[in-house]
């Protein structure tokens, strides 16, 4: 996810976000799909992740017309704000210049803004896991799927907490709490597989910060 290596392999840009493996695994995704859509094949990720420092994707191939037109949708731009890390997931036609907080927001991509995993497909590889194996690995493994399953039907890239409360100008409160205090606004919140301190949600930056 270097952004020189990045425009040379994934024919994208990234940027150096907190959330910088989301983005990465999501930049490998649009790259795949849009090679795909040139062989007129549609696809769906059915298990990704970014563990130490690769990514991994699984995803089915289909040749169908509506997937095609479907797919195409989900590949966009994000907009990142560095100032207050408001995050949008734009078309190139809808692009803006600045955040809400005024200060000029930074681009990346083209990436996938979809699901990452299938949460079905998830579903029957932990009861695989489960059975298969009972030692330490088996564990690590259970918990990453897990994760996985959970988190996936929240697309918004997630949030480092530690990056959140220095905005506040807070000390951290646990995790627990957080997702406690999100979920009691009506909003989804799930840890994630792609950092400890890592929080998926479908509120805005704006939202979290009223909340918490
Ligand atoms: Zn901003």
């Amino acid at each position: 996810t270097y952004p020189k290596s990045c425009q040379k392999k994934y024919d994208a840009v990234s940027l150096r976000t907190d959330y910088y493996n989301e983005l990465g695994l999501r930049i490998l995704l649009g790259f795949i799909s849009r090679c795909a859509f040139r062989n007129g094949y549609a696809v769906e990720p059915i298990f990704s992740h970014s563990t130490k420092h690769y990514f991994r994707v699984y995803l089915k191939l289909r040749k169908s017309k509506r997937e095609l037109s479907e797919n195409l949708e989900n590949i966009m731009y994000i907009q990142h704000c560095f100032k207050c890390l408001n995050r949008s997931y734009r078309s190139l036609a809808d692009l803006k210049e600045k955040c809400e907080c005024g200060n000029s927001f930074r681009n990346a991509g083209p990436l996938w803004t979809g699901k990452l995993a299938d949460p079905e497909i998830c579903k029957k590889m932990l009861k695989k896991v489960s059975e298969l194996s009972e030692n330490l690995e088996g564990k690590e493994l259970e918990r990453l799927i897990g994760l996985i399953m959970e988190e996936a039907e929240i697309v918004q890239p997630y949030f480092n907490i530690h990056k959140v409360y220095k905005k506040l100008e807070r000390n951290v409160e646990a995790m627990n709490r957080v997702i406690e205090k999100l979920e009691k606004n009506g909003f989804k919140a799930r840890r994630t597989h792609f950092s400890n301190f890592g929080i998926k949600t479908n509120a805005s930056v704006f939202e979290i910060y009223q909340i918490l």
